[in-house]
């Protein structure tokens, strides 16, 4: 807050903003700004953040879930004329997800219709915290990873590391590399096999040099997919990794301007 009245006064922009912008990791209730329980953020719990703001500066103040709003910064700058259906697959401590099917995000009838780190991929797994069984999260973010890779090696201590002494060919850094693309391989077909989008694109951590991961991730999913008879799926990475989460909050505002001028 400090930031946002320095840069208005500094500028002398005071009246003049067109809006507030904020992105947080879900769960969280975008229709009226309120965070509700997301994990590792237990301060923030039942906040509502859009109402603090909008009481500050006078001004629009929209919440979204971090992942979605990274989908919706895709579909307006990035691919919107290459794709106008996929999934953007957000790996790093969860897994986040946003989905855009004919050009528009996707959320569902209560706004969690998108939540594929919670979809379970092993009916005898570990009770997740949102309520489910053996969810994608427990398996295939990076601290879960990682934590497989303690049975490997004990010093493999990051996921970047890792990727780099795979690409150097690294037999215990690829076993790694290829766990974490047999996860991501499950995710993604039951994905496709639901929504059958045109892609997905690697965000969050998984965007580090990540040719070999998807070279893998692709092999798996199109042996895998319903469809593979009549289509082959490319995963691409995001291209957005310089201040994705500064430039998506920005943009749930400039989209929101946008619209309402169009109507
Ligand atoms: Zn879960």
């Amino acid at each position: 807050m400090i930031t946002i009245r320095k840069l208005t006064e500094e500028n002398e922009l005071l009246g003049e903003l067109l809006g507030i912008g904020i992105t947080a990791p879900g769960p969280l209730d975008s229709s009226n700004g309120t965070i509700l329980n997301p994990p590792n953020f237990d301060q923030w719990a039942l906040t509502n953040v859009t109402d603090y703001f909008r009481d500050k500066f006078d001004c629009t103040v929209l919440l979204e879930n971090n992942s979605n709003a990274l989908a919706l910064l895709e579909n307006f700058y990035s691919i919107n004329n290459q794709f106008k259906n996929f999934v953007v697959l957000n790996v790093d401590s969860g897994i986040g997800s946003g989905v855009i099917l004919n050009g528009q995000l996707y959320k569902g009838s209560s706004g969690f219709g998108n939540d594929f780190g919670h979809m379970s991929i092993n009916f005898h797994g570990e009770s997740c915290r949102c309520g489910n069984i053996g969810c994608a999260e427990l398996y295939a973010s990076i601290p879960n990873i990682l934590a497989f890779t303690k049975q490997i090696n004990h010093d493999f201590a990051d996921w970047n590391t890792i990727v780099d002494l795979a690409l150097t060919g690294d037999i215990q850094a690829l076993q790694v590399i290829e766990k974490e693309a047999f996860y991501l391989s499950v995710i993604i077909t039951n994905i496709m096999n639901i929504l059958d989008v045109e892609t997905i694109i690697f965000a969050g951590d998984l965007t580090y040099h990540s040719s070999l991961l998807i070279d893998l991730v692709e092999t798996q999913v199109n042996q895998q997919i319903i469809a593979r008879m009549v289509k082959q799926v490319n995963i691409i990475s995001s291209s957005i990794t310089y201040e994705a989460p500064v430039l998506s909050s920005a943009n749930l505002i400039l989209e929101h301007f946008l619209k309402g001028l169009s109507h």
